[in-house]
């Protein structure tokens, strides 16, 4: 079972974590894209912040639902709309469960629905999966996080913009791939 209060934790921890390795996610992009991924998410994290401390949330729904619907105005590109979906499909979920990994796991299922990536495209998703099977298992560790951003290097990008540059992609850390590490990062960190 979730608390809205460590959720909170977690979403501000991260929000710290893109805004202080901006740079870091913008070089990751434009070595496989264009460069702005850092600061589409800069921007979704100050907007979120925002509309977070202004709220009280009653209920786990209307917290992530808030969350996914600033991503999506705010961060655009190709990134918004798949972490927005994210957070959509978890708010719906949340309403029939409490359960981190079961939450997670309609987090990804919002992803690969929107953005149609399979596991061993070089995208967020192949974060999100491995991360959403250790927390299945009850064992998500920092090692899992960073074994499976790691992995997304000697892969070569089928989806999104990184796709057009086919085996060029290939020797590159994927830049959604870091950003959900950081996610994920956040959450041991808050103790969710
Ligand atoms: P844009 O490519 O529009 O500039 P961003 O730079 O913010 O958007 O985000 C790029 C990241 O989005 C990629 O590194 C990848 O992880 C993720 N991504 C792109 N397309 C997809 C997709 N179809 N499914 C999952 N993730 C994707
Ligand atoms: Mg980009
Ligand atoms: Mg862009």
């Amino acid at each position: 079972m979730v608390e809205i209060e460590s959720l909170k934790k977690w979403i501000e921890l991260y929000g710290e974590k893109v805004t202080e390795n901006k740079e870091h996610l913008n070089q990751l992009d434009s070595d496989i894209g264009d460069g702005d991924h850092g600061s589409n998410l800069t921007r979704g994290a100050a907007a979120v912040k925002e509309k977070v401390s202004e709220s009280e949330y009653e209920n786990l729904s209307d917290f992530f639902k808030d969350i996914g619907m600033t991503l999506v105005s705010k961060v655009g590109g190709a990134s918004g709309p798949l972490y927005g979906s994210a957070f959509i499909s978890m708010a719906k979920q949340a309403k029939e469960s409490d359960d981190l990994a079961v939450l997670l796991e309609a987090g990804l299922d919002g992803i690969q629905k929107r953005g149609k990536a399979e596991a061993g495209e070089k995208t967020m998703v192949d974060e999100w999966i491995p991360v959403v099977e250790a927390l299945k298992e009850n064992n998500l560790t920092n090692k899992v996080i960073e074994d499976s951003l790691q992995k997304t290097k000697d892969m070569k990008a089928t989806k999104g913009r990184a796709s057009y540059l086919g085996d060029r992609s290939i020797g590159h850390i994927d830049p959604g791939a870091q950003s959900s590490a950081y996610l994920f990062e956040s959450l041991l960190e808050a103790g969710v």
